[in-house]
């Protein structure tokens, strides 16, 4: 949702604009003015001019609802990225969800909070200013009416707007199970996006000259695309916390002999397995007198020189376990995304309670095992090349998708 121009930053938090919400600026102003031009006798460009500022306090009504979410999330912990205003209104990108429904709750309602607010702050201001239709008094009128809007359709409930956060946040309390009431939420953002579309378009169709259908079957399908979205993105959080990491990782690692020496590891591993063509991706452990003698990396070996390859034993470059970035076999794929990023290595090595190696687990391996489980299918050659880059899939966000995730720690 970062598409667009940055303008300023407020409580440190970058304000983006779409370039849809130039046309929204441009389309706002010339119906408002051609509205007030036919309703009052104000003469000139003077219509204009107010449907222009008009237009322009929808923007910034629109701001303050974001920044109601946006600084209720801040005082919860929760970095705030960016807030971006499009075709519809405002989206607060945050970092991840409330950890309570309450604290959800919180996050919702703040919005439309501010919205309704600002509806009676400016209906006061209307009734003490001296009555008639001098454009100040049309103009905050209309800001009145314009934020009760705003407050009353986000409140329908369904993802993804607020009212769909205030309904998450209420099964969730109720059912104690914050994926039941995602996914809920998500299911009545479909379905009332759905009979938007359906609904507008009859209208739309049967109502000749009436333009307003076509508008709610566009808001019925925003609304009906980002409800998918949180199906989406529930279901991987889902199968990323309920995935144990050791399915996802691969047991096909070797136990090679410690006590030989570093040519001898090349000519019979390294050289036949480059044969077979996956030297590259081959984790190798080193093992001597029953114990591992820790991790090898086939890297370190340039920095050995040549001379002493025929000398040194392989378990003098080995990488102690103690020393390696490891996980139990009961921690989650959720764990190991979480522990890669941290540690910027491109895999780590999983072990059993009894701190023997049971396997190994990289990007490509989390990608696989979760999209299989998801019911997408990853093409070979992205699998070889997320081994190659240790980079996730750019449609398959499953860093952000990690981070989202509301934990107790
Ligand atoms: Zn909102």
């Amino acid at each position: 949702m970062q598409s667009g121009a940055r303008i300023i930053s407020l409580f440190g938090i970058p304000l983006y604009i779409h370039s849809s919400w130039f046309l929204i600026l441009a389309l706002f102003t010339i119906a408002k003015g051609v509205a007030w031009q036919e309703t009052y006798n104000w003469g000139g460009v003077i219509p204009f001019v107010a449907g222009f500022i008009s237009s322009v306090l929808l923007f910034v009504s629109v701001v303050l609802h974001e920044l109601g979410h946006s600084l209720t999330a801040q005082t919860q912990g929760i970095k705030v990225n960016s807030i971006t205003l499009f075709l519809f209104g405002g989206v607060a990108a945050i970092d991840r969800e409330s950890k309570t429904p309450g604290q959800a709750f919180q996050v919702a309602i703040a919005g439309p909070a501010v919205s309704f607010a600002l509806f009676v702050l400016l209906s006061l201001l209307v009734s003490i200013l001296p009555s008639g239709s001098t454009p100040a008094a049309v103009l905050l009128g209309n800001l009145a009416t314009i934020n009760l809007v705003l407050c009353l359709f986000n409140l329908i409930p369904g993802l993804p707007l607020d009212g769909g956060q205030v309904l998450k946040a209420a099964i969730w309390k109720a059912t104690g199970d914050r994926f039941k009431a995602v996914r809920w939420a998500a299911q009545s953002g479909v379905f009332l996006g759905t009979g938007a579309i359906a609904f507008g378009l009859f209208v739309a169709l049967t109502v000749p000259g009436f333009t307003g259908g076509f508008w709610m079957a566009l808001i019925g399908w925003f609304i009906l695309q980002n409800a998918n979205n949180y199906g989406r993105v529930t279901r991987l959080q889902e199968l990323l916390l309920n995935t144990p990491v050791s399915e996802a990782m691969t047991r096909q690692f070797r136990v090679v002999d410690g006590q030989m020496t570093i040519r001898e590891f090349t000519d019979r591993y390294l050289l036949s397995d480059l044969y077979e063509g996956q030297s590259q991706h081959q984790p190798y452990f080193a093992a001597s007198h029953g114990r591992y003698r820790g991790a090898i990396h086939p890297d370190d070996l340039r920095r050995i020189e040549r001379s002493r390859w025929e000398t040194q034993t392989l378990e003098t470059i080995a990488h102690p376990i103690s020393e390696l970035v490891t996980l139990r076999e009961t921690a989650t794929v959720l764990d190991a995304i979480l522990q890669l990023e941290r540690s910027q290595l491109r895999e780590l090595t999983i072990l059993t309670p009894a701190d023997a190696v049971a396997g190994v687990v990289d990007r490509a391996g989390i990608v696989q095992t979760i999209a299989q489980k998801a019911g997408l299918a990853i093409p070979k050659a992205e699998v070889e090349r997320i081994k190659t880059e240790a980079r996730y899939p750019d449609n398959f966000p499953l860093v952000a998708i990690a981070k989202s995730i509301p934990l107790d720690s």
